[in-house]
């Protein structure tokens, strides 16, 4: 386990080279290109969630250190913008080859601090390197339009171009792909970058940002800083800063979406979910379950694509006793260990939260028909493991429904036909997603056009899309207006100007006040 730790740490580079004896590296800031100390007197532990080890600590950056990022990132962004596209997009192209050249690095990291399987860690990197891969088309995405002779002589035309600063604030279940969702986007669109990675599990983020520099990012163009609140309300009120991107639960997105717009800036702010699959009686049976299992209790249910609530129609209740048989062979272990399929869930704090909504389930009523709190795993006995849970019989007016669970626990509902099932789901306050199973082409289409939900997988778990779409979560799951990567990540971090111009050689038609007009 020592030597797991030793292995996944981050490069001298990024980390404290020389910690007091035993005492574990402090991450160090990213500011102007160089891997910086913080002067900060109060810092978090990053804790392997499945043995308690203190992997590494993050500091509460100073306000000064803060600033000075963000002056950095002020500093680099008129060469930037200037730098032309195909370069930037050159620094991408390098950047998706060195990501998979360190794939099995960044995924140690991640199962280290975040607790997932190695596998599953590899999925994490992997989706965010498609989002390098897609900026590498940037300059196809960021193409204006053009309307030629609108009035006699005049051609009108749009450019897109970047902000300035813009920043980034992540939690702690995609160590790699949400920090990937942002800043690649971001700079090769012209801006420069502040990311605050999650206090959690910041290792990935200061790989792929050492990455980023050795893909040849000029200095200033990223910058990291460490830390919590203070941190976030930092980035929320400094004028510099023209955008925010950020991912994490509505506590923390709401507060950030109203102070930061009040202030004037761009958000986008991607938060919690409850994700309904609805099962309808005539679904292929063994793809299925296969399917709520996989998408339910991977990743220990931290995905904010999980599948968290199952609502069987009609004939495909008793369903439910396969799907108990099948969650009940699920391997939970360290995440670092061969054959695991659920690793830890993030923090003592979280088992417990976790823990205690079940347990309002079964107080409400619901019947607890797997319980995996209980679960010892020999080897790692300090590890905030929670096994496979679910719960049947659940209610739209029980506590574990209304909130998000964020563990490996299923929720089973019933409905007696397809309008009951779709009608529990849209009155849940989320909409990131929602499936259905099924073999009619009438219901799922029906259940595609009335469904309240952001993304719709019909026949597939987590309908999490590639990036040549976006991330279109909905209702209480998104907050803004422009979705994360795609097309709407590229207007995000662009503002639009539209040109008009008039080139012509006639006579001079005196002067008009009246509004021009192209008659
Ligand atoms: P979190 O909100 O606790 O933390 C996210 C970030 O916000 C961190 O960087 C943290 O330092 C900061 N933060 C936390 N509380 C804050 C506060 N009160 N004020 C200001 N900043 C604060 O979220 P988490 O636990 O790291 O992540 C899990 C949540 O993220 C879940 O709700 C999950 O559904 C959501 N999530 C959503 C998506 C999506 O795309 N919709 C993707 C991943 C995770």
């Amino acid at each position: 386990i020592a030597a797991l730790g030793a292995v996944s740490r981050m490069s001298t580079a990024a980390a404290d080279a020389s910690p007091a004896r035993g005492s574990p590296p402090a991450v160090r800031n990213l500011i102007g290109g160089e891997f910086v100390e913080s002067r900060a007197d109060s810092f978090v532990d990053v804790v392997n969630p499945a043995t308690q080890e203190v992997v590494s600590r993050i500091p509460l950056t100073t306000d000064e250190e803060f600033k000075s990022a963000v002056h950095a990132a002020k500093r680099a962004f008129p060469a930037w913008r200037n730098t032309p596209i195909t370069a930037r997009q050159r620094i991408m192209f390098k950047l998706q080859e060195l990501i998979r050249r360190d794939m099995d690095k960044l995924a140690l990291s991640i199962t280290t601090e975040q607790g997932k399987t190695l596998k599953d860690a590899q999925g994490d990197v992997f989706r965010g390197l498609e989002v390098v891969e897609h900026a590498c088309g940037m300059a196809t995405l960021q193409m204006g339009e053009f309307v030629s002779n609108v009035s006699h002589g005049i051609d009108t035309y749009s450019i897109r171009e970047p902000l300035g600063v813009c920043a980034g604030i992540c939690p702690f279940n995609f160590p790699a792909m949400i920090p990937l969702w942002m800043f690649p986007v971001a700079v090769t669109c012209g801006n420069t970058f502040v990311l605050k990675p999650s206090e959690k599990d910041p290792g990935a983020a200061m790989m792929l940002a050492e990455l980023a520099m050795e893909a040849g990012l000029p200095d200033g163009v990223l910058n990291i800083v460490h830390g919590t609140t203070g941190t976030v309300n930092n980035i929320c009120d400094d004028d510099n800063i023209k955008a925010i991107s950020f991912v994490g639960s509505n506590t923390a997105g709401m507060h950030i979406y109203g102070r930061a717009s009040s202030k004037g800036k761009r958000v986008q702010s991607n938060m919690g979910a409850k994700n309904h699959a609805i099962i309808m009686p005539d679904a292929s049976v063994d793809a299925t379950l296969n399917a709520l299992v996989a998408a339910g209790f991977g990743a220990a249910g931290q995905r904010c694509m999980a599948l968290s609530t199952a609502v069987f129609v009609g004939d495909s209740k008793p369903w439910e006793d396969e799907l108990i048989k099948r969650a009940k062979t699920l391997k939970v272990n360290a995440g670092i260990e061969p054959g695991t399929d659920l690793g830890p869930v993030i923090s003592r704090q979280a088992k417990e939260r976790i823990c205690r909504l079940i347990q309002s389930g079964v107080d409400s009523g619901a019947r607890l028909v797997l319980d995996g709190r209980n679960i010892v795993v020999p080897s790692y006995e300090d590890g905030n493991f929670v096994g496979p849970t679910i719960l049947s019989d659940v209610t739209a007016n029980m506590k574990c429904y209304e909130e998000e669970i964020f563990g490996p626990v299923l929720l089973c509902m019933q409905a007696d036909s397809l309008e009951e099932a779709i009608k529990i789901i849209n009155e849940n306050k989320y909409g990131n997603g929602a499936s259905i199973f099924t073999t009619s082409g009438a219901s799922a289409r029906k259940f595609q056009n009335e469904i309240e939900a952001g993304q719709v997988g019909i026949n597939v778990p987590i309908p999490v899309p590639l990036p040549f779409f976006s991330f279109t979560g909905s209702k209480a799951s998104f907050a803004g207006d422009l979705n994360f990567y795609g097309k709407a990540g590229v207007q995000f971090y662009t503002q639009i100007k539209t040109v008009t111009q008039q080139w012509k050689d006639l006579p001079s038609q005196g002067v008009s006040l009246a509004m021009p007009t192209s008659q």
